[in-house]
């Protein structure tokens, strides 16, 4: 197999960083977009912020020079801003919507006119079990995860017959810094919830969005895979 061009928002850590790293143990030829210069060993890092049209552009320039057309896209980059409904500002609600969903859909653009040109392409937008369950205090968050699926269908619609699928990963809790600072009796009440008993591994994650990407999976399209462990059932 030929090493592919594969792009990951966010690669610089967490479950970005461990899907950049799923690919490179593949073989394939990966880059990462960062805002603060850290990537996983055997990637190339490019500046970008995905609210910013002109460097993911620039980034997208700076990878196909290195390694060629984007073939792996995987949009990861994501942010949240919890709070409930009365007090969630404006703004709140739209830099949420700017980098989770509008961030997803500058580097889909981007990406998709390589795509076309080559006649194939892998999209895997990473999304929430929060977009199909809904969550209090995420009404922007749950928002923008839910788009992806609406994006990821669209591509589908109008992309499929070019050999090109987008798939959406909708994750459960994924340990982190985060989850891990969260004291006993909090993790008790998420896992009671969750039917595995357990958060999820990073590379959980990363090896069903790597699967998705591989010849194997080339007649799934605007599917929603959930790696919850039961969590989001039924939704
Ligand atoms: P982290 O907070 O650890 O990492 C988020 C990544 O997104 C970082 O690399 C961050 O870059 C990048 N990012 C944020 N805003 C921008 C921006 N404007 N431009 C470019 N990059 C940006 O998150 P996780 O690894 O936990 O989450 C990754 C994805 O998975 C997110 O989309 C999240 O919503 C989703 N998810 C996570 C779950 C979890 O339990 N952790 C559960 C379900 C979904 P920087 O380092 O510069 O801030």
């Amino acid at each position: 197999m030929t090493a592919r061009s594969v792009l990951i928002t966010g690669g610089n850590r967490g479950i970005g960083r461990a899907i950049a790293e799923a690919f490179i143990a593949n073989g394939d030829k990966v880059a990462v977009t960062t805002r603060n210069g850290d990537a996983p060993d055997g990637a190339l890092g490019v500046a970008a912020d995905v609210t910013d049209a002109a460097s993911v552009d620039a980034a997208f320039t700076e990878v196909e020079q290195a390694h060629g057309p984007v073939e792996i896209l995987v949009a990861n980059a994501g942010i949240t801003r919890d709070t409930l409904l009365m007090r969630m500002s404006e703004e709140d609600f739209t830099e949420v919507l700017d980098t989770n969903l509008t961030g997803a859909f500058r580097v889909l653009k981007r990406a998709s006119k390589g795509m076309i040109r080559m006649k194939k392409g892998r999209v895997v937008l990473i999304s929430s079990v929060v977009g199909l369950y809904g969550s209090p205090g995420q009404i922007n968050y749950a928002s923008s995860k839910s788009g992806l699926i609406g994006m990821a269908r669209s591509l589908t619609r109008e992309l499929g017959s070019r050999g090109i699928t987008a798939n959406v990963v909708a994750p459960g809790f994924v340990r982190s810094d985060m989850t891990d600072e969260l004291d006993d009796a909090t993790q008790a009440k998420y896992l009671q919830n969750i039917p595995a008993g357990r958060f999820a591994e990073p590379t959980e994650v990363a090896s069903v969005v790597r699967w998705l990407a591989s010849e194997e999976a080339g007649y799934i399209s605007g599917a929603v895979i959930p790696v919850d462990g039961g969590l989001g059932m039924g939704h």
